[in-house]
C-alpha cells in the first residue's frame, strides 16, 4: 500500500495508517482562516478523501481526542516566528480543521 508521505495533522513524514473522511474545506469559517502574507505562516490542512497519520496522531484519533490532537500537532510546527494574533488564529485554525475531520470521518467497522 503506498501512502501519503506525510501525516495530514502534524506534516511528520512517518505515517502509518490512514482514515477515509469526505472531502471538506478547511479553509470555511467554520475552521477559521490564517492569515497569509509576509512573516505569517501558511497551514493548508485540505480533506482530500482520506488523512494520513503518524503513530502519535493515530492514537489521538483512535481515542477521539481533539485536545490532545490539536495540542500535540501545534507542538511539531514551527510557531516560533507567529505574532500572538496569529498563534491565536493558527490555535483556530488547526481545532477547527480536525472537529471537521471528526465529523467527517467515514468509519467502517472492522477496521
Ligand atoms: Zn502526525
Amino acid at each position: 500500500m503506498i501512502l501519503t508521505p506525510r501525516c495530514d495533522f502534524c506534516d511528520s513524514p512517518l505515517v502509518v495508517t490512514r482514515y477515509d473522511c469526505r472531502d471538506f474545506d478547511s479553509s470555511s469559517i467554520a475552521a477559521g482562516i490564517i492569515p497569509v502574507g509576509p512573516g505569517s505562516i501558511e497551514a493548508v490542512l485540505a480533506s482530500k478523501n482520506f488523512w494520513a497519520a503518524c503513530a502519535e496522531c493515530a492514537k489521538f484519533v483512535e481515542a477521539e481526542d481533539l485536545t490532545g490532537l490539536a495540542k500535540y500537532a501545534e507542538s511539531q510546527f514551527d510557531i516560533s516566528r507567529m505574532s500572538a494574533s496569529q498563534l491565536v488564529m493558527f490555535r483556530v485554525h488547526l481545532r477547527g480543521t480536525y472537529k471537521l475531520f471528526f465529523e467527517n470521518r467515514i468509519r467502517v467497522s472492522g477496521r
